[in-house]
């Protein structure tokens, strides 16, 4: 084990240090100028290891995060460290959160057609209008037509 001992302490450690590098967007959030991890989620390296760069944020500004808790994001920003987005919830918040985020994150789950727009292209449906037609009217593809005449989507309406 020859660690370079002393290198890290480089590293700024201190919450002044970290609250100099924010960038405040127009929308409140505070990004920090590190990569993002894959997950969108920034990790912050310390000497004795890394954590979760909005975990730490809300240990420093807001308080000790409570065992098996996570940190979740109001403004689903996951590289956001502003104490005033972030919110102690659950695993299974999380997870919910997670999914509404992967909805946003992916158009074709996004439901962008409001109801009743969604019964007028039923009724084309039911008088055989083909799907490429009725999509030229909406802002949706084709393929988003054919799903709701497969009843794949907007299975309640
Ligand atoms: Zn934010």
């Amino acid at each position: 084990m020859d660690r370079p001992l002393g290198k890290e302490v480089r590293t700024p450690y201190s919450i002044t240090d970290y609250l100099g590098k924010v960038q405040k967007t127009l929308s409140g959030c505070w990004l920090l100028p590190n990569k993002p991890l894959r997950n969108g989620y920034v990790r912050l390296c310390f000497g004795t290891g890394g954590m979760l760069a909005h975990r730490w944020f809300y240990e420093q500004l807001v308080g000790k995060i409570p065992k098996n808790k996570c940190v979740c994001h109001h403004c689903d920003i996951r590289n956001c460290v502003n104490p005033n987005h972030l919110f102690v919830g659950t695993h299974s918040d999380n997870t919910q959160d997670a999914k509404r985020k992967n909805r946003l994150a992916h158009p074709t789950h996004q439901r962008i057609l409001r109801e009743d727009q969604v019964q007028k292209i039923r009724i084309r449906l039911n008088n055989n209008e083909t799907c490429a037609n009725i999509a030229k009217d909406y802002p949706v593809t084709n393929w988003a037509i054919h799903s709701i005449k497969q009843q794949k989507n907007w299975r309640t309406i």
